[in-house]
């Protein structure tokens, strides 16, 4: 079989076929798990300690890299691992610009880490093509986007993104947690480096936590590569494992989420009175359009806003049974999170609210239970805080 052949196969096969190595001595179907901090030398696998590799990261690479269709992946410890070690790779007086609505946590790393080590960033609204427009005068070096946004779900247009930072010499680094390699690939889009979050869709399972920065270009692999073992971002050998197991299932789980989630989004919006409901695939979303070209399906992520008091928005989360009240999203279960006190707590509330994240917005991760009990949880939630 040549190699041609097996990256046209379709995403399902190649989650469940590629990266499957060091079984052949046994005929085991699938990799066993390494649980070794060290390597005889001289050994044909090339390995000499786990901080610097390990089969089961190679597995888990080499799969992560034919979903993403990239020709290197790079696994690490979790989400933000793989932040740190794009964000490690600048020197002082470097720029990033990055999109205001981006995830707390690399708010964090960007202000409370790395500008102590004289990183700049500058956050644009990057919907507006004006701010696209004018990357280019503010000369950074990395153009740092997600699509969707957490937690309003904004679209960014990845491939006018990809040349507005490529015209100013910058590269485009995407965050593909929130819509998952099976529903949208950045680097066909033109971006150069897409990370995920494997923590989420990836794993899908709620159960390990990890990271994976997947890229064209052998100078950024070979950049990711000494972060993992110089700054000791590696996973361990068995979050790999799990997640490699997750992600033979991730296609099925996608469309279920998916289906659901649309679902919920639709019942929100014709039968609560929310403010609010934003849904990638419902045909309210301000970029429906933009959606729909650059994206597979919705994923299963909705933002809603009920404008209701800060303890109204608690008690509600408080009386959904199935779906619990927990930070995280894109597992099997339904989750759901109260962004100004979770997810976004670490944003001051000035600058919170300024990008839209209001009080009473909920985040809701749907989840592939089944649908009618998803609805009915909403439903009586409601009913019992009289909305
Ligand atoms: C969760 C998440 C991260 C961080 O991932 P961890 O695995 O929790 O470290 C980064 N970006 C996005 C969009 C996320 O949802």
């Amino acid at each position: 079989m040549s190699e041609k052949h097996k990256e046209r196969r379709g995403i399902e096969t190649r989650a469940i076929h590629a990266g499957l190595g060091y079984a052949e001595q046994t005929g085991a179907i699938i990799p066993p798990l390494f649980l070794t901090s060290t390597f005889e030398s001289g050994n044909p696998g090339g390995f000499d300690y786990t901080r610097s590799g390990n089969p089961n990261f190679r597995n888990l690479e080499e799969t992560l890299a034919s979903l993403e269709t990239a020709s290197r992946a790079c696994v690490f410890a979790s989400g933000v691992s793989a932040i740190t070690a794009i964000v490690s790779t600048l020197t002082s007086g470097d720029l990033v610009v990055a999109e205001e609505n981006v995830y707390g946590c690399t708010f964090r790393l960007f202000e409370e880490v790395f500008k102590k080590f004289g990183v700049e960033v500058t956050y644009l609204d990057l919907t507006n093509v004006e701010n696209l427009a004018a990357i280019e005068n503010h000369k950074p070096t990395l153009v740092w986007i997600e699509s969707p946004t957490n937690p309003l779900l904004k679209i960014i247009d990845i491939a006018a993104t990809a040349s507005a930072a490529h015209a100013a010499g910058a590269s485009l680094v995407v965050d593909n947690t929130f819509a998952s390699s099976c529903i949208q690939r950045p680097l066909e889009l033109g971006a150069d480096l897409s990370l995920l979050s494997t923590t989420k869709y990836t794993n899908g399972h709620s159960d390990a936590l990890g990271g994976v920065v997947c890229t064209r270009s052998d100078e950024w692999g070979d950049k990711m590569t000494f972060a993992q073992k110089a700054l000791g971002l590696q996973p361990s050998p068995l979050d790999c494992w799990l997640i490699q197991r997750g992600v033979k299932t991730q296609a099925l789980r996608m469309a279920r989420h998916c289906e659901n989630a649309l679902a919920v989004a639709e019942f929100l919006e014709k039968e609560t009175l929310a403010s609010m409901v934003r849904y990638p695939f419902l045909k309210s979303h301000p970029q429906y359009d933009l959606a729909c070209s650059q994206m597979s399906g919705g994923s299963g992520i909705v933002t809603a806003d009920f404008e209701l008091s800060l303890d109204k928005t608690v008690a509600l989360l408080d009386r959904l049974d199935l779906f619990k009240c927990a930070e995280s999203l894109g597992g099997i279960e339904s989750l759901s999170c109260h962004p100004a006190s979770m997810t976004h707590a670490s944003v001051p509330g000035d600058l919170r609210r300024e990008v839209g994240i209001t009080d009473s917005l909920v985040r809701f991760s749907v989840g592939i239970e089944t649908v009618d009990d998803l609805i009915d949880d909403l439903r009586q939630a409601f009913a019992s805080i009289g909305g």
